[in-house]
């Protein structure tokens, strides 16, 4: 099987390609990239406007799913939380968050997460290994296909979150890849300005971006205002700490094009990130670097063994108001699908009677 080319991870001229190889006309390519990506079928027997001896041909040589669901939760939220595996079974999984006027999906960029952010549970899992670009488009193919049915068309606008497990920016090339075929027209079309890629802020990937014309949107995990409490939690800080961080910042948001988004994010941990001292603190060191952007504040989303509380309503508001009384815009973020462990941070490929990898936790109740 793994020897198999996965269709889904091709572009249309690569499709071309692959098809014109096998010595078919080339209009087959797009015909099979729109079977994939705008129907969404995820088999080649389903393509029934294919050739019975091309879809043999296909069969043997190719595959048009390789990620399999291995159980779904719903949370009370309407969130759902997709746990798949791959051909080598490792764990991905994908949360579909349902919005009054839109959908989004959060994927996973990587099967476990290489960085060891003290407060997400992912970095449990250590890195397995990163994803394909097929694997990525995957998991939006299979969240929309089991909400709205394969090939139906979807009623709200699809949003994408790069939030899931690991860090889109150590897979830089496949995220790439794999956004530019959720782009087309004639496929899943979730163009760039629907897309929010977060990063916990790997400098020489933030300056790349900032050159490419049709990029996602960017999002730059904080959680701490100075370099020794940001060391502790997000040790990535060692290598890139804030000051070189915030130049990246400071470039990629003097790029910006009307219509596209910056935005902060701070976990808020009890006690430990939370003071009216780290507001302070975090909103001059945004001014001193002249940015404008956003900070999105998120309450740390609990999950054994992790040492965290989230920060109190009260706490989160008056964080707020001190970033904002020094001119930082902050946005404090609602936590969906808790009860399913789909919120962020929470990802680690938990289910009943789990026995992934090394992670044997019981559910904790929330
Ligand atoms: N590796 C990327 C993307 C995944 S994390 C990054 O670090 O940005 C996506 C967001 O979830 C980050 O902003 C992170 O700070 C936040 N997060 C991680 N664990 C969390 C938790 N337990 N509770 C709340 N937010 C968390």
């Amino acid at each position: 099987m793994t020897e198999k080319t996965s269709l889904v991870g091709l572009s249309i001229a690569e499709l071309t390609s692959f098809v014109t190889a096998l010595g078919e006309p080339a209009y087959r390519g797009k015909q099979i990239f729109a079977a994939l990506h705008q129907r969404r079928l995820r088999s080649f027997e389903e393509m029934t406007d294919l050739p019975k001896a091309l879809r043999d041909v296909l069969n043997e040589k190719a595959t048009a799913a390789t990620l399999i669901v291995e159980s779904k939760y719903q949370s009370t939220d309407g969130t759902r939380r997709y746990l798949m595996k791959t051909h080598d079974d490792l764990p991905v999984e994908t949360v579909f968050i349902p919005e009054e006027r839109r959908d989004t999906i959060c994927f996973s960029s990587q099967s476990g997460c290489p960085l060891q952010c003290t407060f997400c549970l992912t970095a449990q899992l250590g890195l397995l290994r990163s994803l394909t670009p097929g694997e990525i488009v995957e998991q939006i193919i299979i969240a929309l296909n089991d909400v709205y049915g394969a090939g139906e068309k979807t009623p709200r606008g699809t949003n994408l979150v790069g939030m899931g497990a690991g860090e889109p920016f150590l897979n830089f090339d496949s995220l790439l890849n794999a956004l530019r075929i959720m782009s087309e027209p004639q496929g899943l079309f979730i163009v760039p300005h629907r897309v929010t890629v977060s990063t916990a802020g790997i400098v020489p990937r933030i300056r790349e971006v900032a050159q490419i014309p049709d990029r996602p949107n960017l999002a730059i995990s904080l959680a701490a205002p100075t370099n020794e409490l940001r060391d502790e939690l997000m040790p990535i800080n060692k290598k890139w700490p804030l000051e070189e961080l915030l130049a990246a910042c400071k470039e990629f948001e003097e790029t910006l094009k009307p219509g596209e988004h910056f935005t902060f994010e701070y976990v808020m941990l009890a006690g430990k990130n939370d003071s009216e001292e780290h507001a302070r603190q975090l909103a001059n060191l945004l001014n001193r670097h002249e940015l404008h952007a956003k900070v999105n504040l998120i309450p740390h989303n609990p999950a054994e063994p992790l040492p965290y509380q989230p920060s109190s309503a009260d706490t989160v508001e008056r964080f707020k108001l001190i970033l904002e009384s020094k001119g930082v815009h902050a946005y404090i973020r609602k936590p969906r699908g808790r009860d399913i462990f789909a919120a962020c941070g929470q990802l680690a490929a938990r289910r009943e009677n789990n026995n992934f990898q090394a992670i044997k936790q019981s559910m904790v109740a929330l």
